[in-house]
């Protein structure tokens, strides 16, 4: 892994935590407030506590990436810079087969964590935020968060290794999608229609249906397992 390659790898960090930041503003201002999806009744966690649980796993996933890169790297990326042309067809095939195997993988994943036992003592973190908001997309118990980015290099290692330029969109791929689907927000513009979707799909994980809309990109896993709402 090149220097450009870990330049590209902050600047999407950095884009992520603007779209985090942005979406958690939104959310709470008074002009987006006919757009939200539901609207809170009350907030059951601190301020403090929820700032807490973020940073720390913020800090835990760049800890596992670090770990993984330094072990790992070459079963994840090829070894070439990231400036060297590759074929767009193998770029898009390698992104959609890494997510589309991460996804399914992440459907049981998430739908295991729903046994009493793991929701008691782990899922039930992420779940207690009843009204979720962007920011909250990694209020975690860390053991999940661990688990969720263990699974995409898991998805990718099996896949791969793929290019560098491919790496970058499935870990840009992921991270947004985690962080829209918490937004709690509906814009009202067609550019927009797959961002609601993700949106409604994921809240009506979090508020009617529990047991519902387990995976978090593609819709076709739930239809597939009779779990889709
Ligand atoms: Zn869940
Ligand atoms: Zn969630």
């Amino acid at each position: 892994m090149t220097t450009g390659f870990f330049i590209a790898l902050a600047c999407i960090l950095v884009f992520d935590g603007v779209v985090m930041a942005f979406f958690a503003w939104a959310v709470q201002a008074p002009r987006f407030a006919r757009y939200r999806i539901r609207t809170p009744d009350r907030q059951r966690i601190s301020t403090v506590r929820k700032a807490v649980n973020i940073g720390l796993n913020g800090v835990l996933a760049l800890s596992f990436f670090a770990f993984v890169f330094t072990y790992f790297g070459g079963s994840l990326i090829v070894d070439q810079h990231l400036s060297v042309a590759v074929p767009g067809v193998l770029v898009f095939g390698e992104v959609l087969a890494a997510l589309m195997l991460y996804d399914f993988m992440y459907y049981f994943l998430h739908r295991g964590m729903h046994h009493p036992m793991f929701m008691k003592h782990v899922h039930g973190v992420h779940h207690y935020v009843r009204f979720p908001t962007s920011a909250e997309s990694i209020f975690l118990h860390p053991v999940e968060n661990l688990a969720g980015l263990g699974l995409l290099c898991l998805a990718i290692a099996i896949v791969g290794p793929i290019s560098p330029v491919s790496f970058l969109l499935v870990f840009f791929i992921h991270h947004v999608v985690n962080i829209l689907v918490h937004s709690n927000l509906v814009l009202p513009h067609p550019v927009f229609k797959l961002f609601n979707f993700w949106a409604l799909k994921h809240d009506i994980h979090h508020g009617k249906h529990l047991n519902r809309n387990y995976a978090s990109i593609f819709p076709f896993w739930d239809q597939m397992f009779g779990t889709d709402a």
